[in-house]
């Protein structure tokens, strides 16, 4: 499906029994859009520069009003998935769903300080894909009106259910429909050269592991991530083993400097991180 938009890139569309599912490519990610008849389901913001991406891909291609997005399910607080958010809300009157902790995150002086670190590596990741460099500041509270606790049915959406899966965050939720086998899981696997990576940074290694076992045990067919291709595992079990074998080897350099840069949010008090 192409669009006139010149800086929309062709996004991808697939049809399940429910609903269906839009791709679009935004400024470091993908923003996933969930449409159905009667409404619109945003799985993340993108970044806040994403937002015209958004409005033009619905006005335009999908011929609807923005109003049709009843809800912003938000897996994490990152600039590239919270972003647009509270914008979003702001000029749409949107609800957010998040999990209670989401604004733990960049609370206090550290958090400050790590919201500007995260958003100088977002801007590195845009820079890195040829992307213009634009500004993407935003809230550092989110503010959510629906709290969603591991479990937890979206509001408006009972179809789609929430888990909980710290470890790249402490609050990072992905977004799961049993009944059509499609799993949202935001950045718990990345793409890197065609190859399945971990998110970056990994502050709570445990935490992780025990988050890949328990979407090991999810029979998702479909897996929509934020940062490279759909997944349609055979395996769901043989696929997160495999990203928990990726945990055992040794940091490069270069994830070390990233976690170095990751330490300011007040969260890391108050759990034991990685040793850094
Ligand atoms: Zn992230």
């Amino acid at each position: 499906m192409k669009t006139s938009c010149p800086f929309l890139e062709t996004p991808r569309k697939i049809n399940t029994n429910s609903f269906n599912i839009h791709i679009l490519r935004g400024y470091i990610e993908n923003i996933i859009i969930i449409e159905y008849n009667h409404a619109l389901l945003l799985l993340d913001s993108g970044c806040i520069n994403d937002i015209s991406r958004i409005e033009f891909y619905i006005r335009q291609t999908l011929q609807r009003p923005m109003q049709d997005i009843k809800l912003i399910a938000v897996s994490h607080m990152h600039p590239d998935h919270a972003g647009g958010a509270a914008f979003l809300r702001k000029k749409y009157q949107i609800p957010i769903a998040a999990h209670p902790d989401t604004d733990r995150w960049y609370a206090a002086p550290g958090g400050a300080l790590q919201q500007m670190l995260d958003c100088y590596m977002a801007t590195s990741v845009a820079r890195h894909n040829h992307r213009r460099l634009q500004r993407i500041c935003y809230k550092r509270k989110l503010r959510p009106d629906y709290l969603i606790n591991d479990g937890d049915t979206l509001p408006f959406f009972p179809d789609w259910k929430a888990l909980h899966v710290p470890g790249h965050t402490l609050h990072d939720l992905v977004f799961h429909h049993p009944a059509d086998k499609v799993l949202y899981i935001a950045d718990l696997i990345c793409e890197v050269k065609g190859k399945h990576q971990l998110p970056l940074p990994i502050l709570f290694k445990d935490k992780m592991s025990h988050s890949f076992d328990k979407l090991g045990k999810i029979n998702a067919k479909t897996i929509i991530r934020a940062h490279g291709e759909v997944i349609y595992p055979d395996s769901c079990t043989d696929l997160f083993d495999f990203m928990k074998s990726l945990l055992e080897k040794p940091d490069s350099k270069f994830v070390k400097r990233i976690n170095l840069m990751s330490i300011y949010t007040p969260e890391i008090k108050r759990h034991n991180p990685f040793d850094i």
